[in-house]
């Protein structure tokens, strides 16, 4: 048995004060020498040296003198936003994403396309030439961006870049990061899509400046990203947040997994879908015909409408599903006690309609204790938070992973987990 041991060298320090002025930079705007010694607590000489070197890397600039004091007039620093690009990928059941931006989480230009071809190949073909045609629209050198960073469903072994099980594309540990590689000549970043979702929030949303907190989506699919103490748990075998395939209903429909009667069964974008198609078919009443008369057809949109037209097989579903989610969400708050749930994916366009019985059955079957200083929240982050949050494996590497600056800014270098 071998036991290891942490060593603080200077290098580890230096480092995390890099990190630590760059972070300090992006949340407060321009800020004088001064001002980050104390807030940092470092000494004026350490600042002078870290604001020097952060600046001979070209991740910060001098814009001069701040006039806003009277008196004497202090050199302000600010992040170089755009000195630091990366592009985040999704790859979903049926269509890929890619979003271009920049180290403040600014989307400079993304794009959607159908892929109805799941094979891994065609997949990283189809997401190579869609980040081509990124770069060329969006006039940027490919020189000028850092990596890739990639969200994908499933299991996803973030160490070694592997796409293990995504039940929705049918996949067996394919090695996605090296498929992509290959093609792209850019570093790739792989983690799951719920984890991806779960930095987004940190770095840019509702996460923000939390130690605890959980990401639910909500989507085709469901699952959990957990953040404890700062920073994505895993689990063993990168198993970690999966939710959507607790069973949560004896005798409940059919799951991807196998299973039956798991929450992703009952209240995912697919489950809530399947069951009103069901039911059509079966001859319920519903609206939902006028909308679309071919139950086959039926989409999420047209299920929004029916909603919002107060159709009553639209509304009995969608509270049927957000019944589960509560029970879902009081299970992950009294495991974990975190500050926050925050709830993300296509749910966010029916949160009026989900949202009352949702906390009705979270109310109910969360412990007294874990909800005194909770909160409960959708996430404001919109609907490019998926490209976001892949972008986001690699603004958590220059906020605060283990990478040396150096490594990070300089293209095609591995970058160690
Ligand atoms: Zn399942």
């Amino acid at each position: 048995m071998k036991y290891s041991v942490q060593k603080i060298s200077k290098d580890v320090m230096k480092l995390y004060n890099q990190k630590l002025l760059l972070r300090i930079l992006k949340d407060e705007g321009p800020i004088s020498r001064s001002d980050l010694s104390k807030m940092t607590d470092l000494t004026l000489p350490a600042i002078s040296e870290i604001t020097k070197e952060l600046e001979s890397l070209n991740l910060i600039h001098n814009i001069g003198e701040s006039r806003i004091n009277r008196g004497r007039f202090p050199t302000m620093y600010q992040l170089k936003v755009d000195a630091f690009k990366v592009i985040g990928v999704t790859i979903r059941s049926n269509s890929i994403r890619v979003g271009l931006m920049n180290m403040t989480g600014e989307i400079l230009y993304d794009k959607e396309q159908a892929q109805l071809n799941t094979q891994p190949e065609i997949i990283a073909d189809a997401v190579s030439s869609l980040v081509d045609t990124i770069l060329q629209e969006a006039n940027t050198k490919k020189s000028e961006i850092r990596g890739i960073g990639l969200g994908m469903h499933g299991i996803v072994d973030a160490v070694n870049g592997i796409s293990v099980y995504p039940p929705h594309l049918n996949w067996d540990n394919v090695p996605i990061r090296t498929l992509l590689e290959a093609r792209i000549q850019l570093p790739v970043l792989v983690d799951n899509d719920c984890n991806t979702l779960a930095l987004a929030e940190y770095w840019f949303g509702g996460g923000r400046n939390l130690n605890s907190f959980i990401t639910l989506n909500v989507d085709y699919g469901i699952g959990a990203g957990i953040v404890v103490d700062g920073n994505l748990f895993h689990g063993r075998d990168f198993g970690a947040g999966q939710i959507g395939h607790v069973a949560i209903s004896d005798n409940g429909p059919l799951c991807t997994c196998g299973k039956y009667g798991c929450l992703e069964a009952l209240s995912s974008e697919n489950a809530i879908i399947e069951t009103i198609q069901k039911k059509v078919k079966q001859g319920y009443p519903s609206s939902i015909k006028e909308i679309e008369g071919n139950p086959e057809k039926i989409t999420i949109h047209h299920i929004l409408h029916a909603a919002a037209a107060g159709d009553e097989l639209t509304l009995n579903t969608l509270n049927h599903a957000a019944h589960y989610l509560g029970i879902g969400i009081s299970m992950l708050v009294n495991l974990f006690n975190p500050d926050k749930v925050i709830i993300t994916g296509a749910v966010i366009g029916f949160k009026e309609y989900v949202l009352g019985t949702l906390k009705e059955t979270f109310n109910r079957n969360a412990l007294k204790t874990n909800v005194t200083h909770f909160e409960l929240a959708a996430s404001q982050l919109g609907d490019k938070a998926d490209v976001l949050g892949a972008g986001s494996l690699w603004i958590n590497e220059l906020f605060k992973g283990n990478s040396s600056l150096t490594d990070l800014l300089h293209e095609n270098k591995p970058v160690s987990l």
